[in-house]
């Protein structure tokens, strides 16, 4: 695996190498969940690009930033051994040269007004602001990102729209620990309890598949709820949305393809998780 820092390194190699180029961008933190993303590039394309940035415009919190999981050499380790061919790991600089106060914004309409939009201001903005840089500097004929950030997957396809990048999106699915909690960079955070009361995520979503067609999406809400609570969550959202859009769904109309999706902090650390209920 070759290590680039400059964007024009970076460039300079790839613009040498033949075939597709397949990418995986990432704030590193490495987990199995960002693992099975190289697997897919690597089965999809000639050569696998991963990054390792961790983007401060996309955090609204500055503790979140600054407490954000850094474990470079075994990310290192983890990318090699996953076959990864080039790893961009950029300077705040490098991508920012202006600095990072007076930057772009972008036309993301609907989408970036709910949920993850509503409850992180800006948020969407930084993560378009670092996704334009990383593009225009890999050029990827393909894209891999995980279901698990369902929102940022559908930002990130109005992003590929608005910037007219010949570059399409692969979501994969969300990898689980084999009791059901996704994997996240910041599940490292938890402490031993935080770590068992996370479950409350994934026994809500799991509650909400078995039940839906069944209940009500507002009895299915308020068993979440009570779900997570029991689990010790301080609850940011317990959405049912259209999945194609993100639009909010109140009632199901036994056609709409839904997806629930939750965000909660477990003591300090906040997750997220979601489900597709009705896959069609
Ligand atoms: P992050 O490093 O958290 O910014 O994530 C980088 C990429 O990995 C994003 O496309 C995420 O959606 C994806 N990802 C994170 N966690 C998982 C998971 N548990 N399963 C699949 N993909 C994931």
């Amino acid at each position: 695996m070759i290590i680039f820092k400059k964007q024009k390194d970076l460039h300079g190699y790839l613009s040498k190498q033949v075939g597709d180029i397949g990418f995986v961008p990432t704030m590193g933190a490495l987990h199995q969940g960002h693992i099975e993303l190289i697997a897919e590039a690597r089965s999809q394309s000639t050569i696998v690009v991963c990054s390792i940035f961790v983007n401060p415009t996309q955090f609204n919190d500055p503790k979140d930033f600054a407490k954000y999981p850094v474990t470079l050499e075994k990310d290192i380790d983890m990318l090699e051994q996953a076959g990864t061919d080039v790893l961009f790991l950029p300077s705040v600089s490098e991508l920012y040269p202006n600095g990072t106060s007076l930057l772009e914004s972008y036309e993301l309409g609907a989408i970036e007004k709910v949920l993850e939009g509503e409850f992180r201001p800006g948020h969407f903005q930084g993560v378009c602001q670092v996704m334009n840089r990383l593009l225009t500097a890999v050029a990827p004929q393909k894209l891999f990102m995980g279901q698990k950030d369902f929102q940022q997957c559908l930002v990130i396809a109005r992003l590929l729209q608005l910037g007219q990048f010949p570059t399409t999106l692969i979501t994969c699915a969300t990898i689980r620990e084999t009791d059901g909690l996704a994997m996240s960079s910041r599940n490292r955070r938890l402490n031993e309890e935080e770590r068992k009361n996370a479950l409350g995520i994934s026994k809500a979503l799991q509650f909400a598949r078995d039940t839906m067609g069944r209940l009500s999406l507002e009895e299915i809400k308020m068993k979440a709820r009570e779900i997570l609570e029991q689990h010790k969550f301080r609850i940011d959202y317990i959405e049912f949305a259209d999945s194609t859009n993100l639009d909010l769904v109140k009632e199901w109309d036994n056609q709409q393809s839904i997806v629930m999706l939750i965000a909660a902090f477990q003591g300090e650390v906040r997750l997220i998780d979601n489900r597709v209920l009705n896959p069609i």
